[in-house]
């Protein structure tokens, strides 16, 4: 019955002398008939949309485009390549960063050349024979090659592997060096004169108290 209701095709006898006869078959007929009805005229509705004059352009546009799509490979292998540089690129710079925080870790601190003793300095000078450094220097090697090596070891800044908490203290250190140019926590820079030599403090010495040992008594 639903099938008969579904096609516009004439019903067959039988089952139109049973819709005569039964109200309840009929008004379950008709029901059906109306649903399929109302579906057909949305189906209806919908294949039948009005078409906007502006499709067939736009159509005919986005055709062009995908004609014209051997270009678009291209485009897209670029894309990845750019992106495969992109991530390459972010690997190194993070394996980069990554190694100059491990070196960070025995921070290195470098230490201006006053760190070293202002006496080792004072062989380095020259006598000022002429105001050019250079010459100056050829005079230190000309005189003393072992200052001349000094002299280069001071004029290369060292370089110190601390702990990193110690970097703080040392710099500290320095600094207090640079501005007070002379050694500190060494006895080097204090006058002699003012230390008295240790006293020995006599010592009283009980004498000794021989005693005779028992046998030596009893003789
Ligand atoms: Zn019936």
């Amino acid at each position: 019955m639903i099938e008969a209701a579904a096609s516009d095709a004439p019903l067959p006898g039988d089952l139109r002398a049973h819709l005569g006869d039964c109200g309840a078959c009929r008004a379950a007929f008709e029901e059906e008939q109306a649903l399929f009805a109302s579906i057909d005229g949305g189906l209806r509705v919908t294949a039948n949309a009005e078409v906007p004059a502006s499709l067939l352009p736009r159509v005919r546009a986005r055709l062009d485009e995908t004609e014209a799509g051997p270009n678009r490979p291209w485009v897209t292998n670029w894309l990845v390549l750019a992106s495969a540089a992109v991530l390459v690129g972010a690997f190194f710079s993070a394996r980069a960063v990554w190694r100059t925080h491990v070196a960070r870790n025995p921070v290195v601190t470098a230490v201006k050349p006053n760190v070293i003793s202002p006496e080792k300095h004072e062989p380095t000078v020259a006598p000022p024979v002429e105001q050019n450094f250079g010459s100056q220097r050829q005079v230190a090697v000309v005189s003393r090659p072992s200052v001349y090596k000094t002299a280069i070891r001071t004029e290369s800044k060292p370089e110190v592997l601390v702990p990193k908490d110690q970097e703080v203290l040392l710099t500290e250190y320095a600094e207090q060096w640079r501005a007070h140019k002379h050694p500190l926590l060494l006895a080097q820079g204090l006058d002699a004169t003012i230390l008295t030599p240790l006293q020995v403090a006599p010592i009283q010495i009980a004498e000794l108290d021989v005693k005779l040992l028992a046998e030596e008594k009893s003789q």
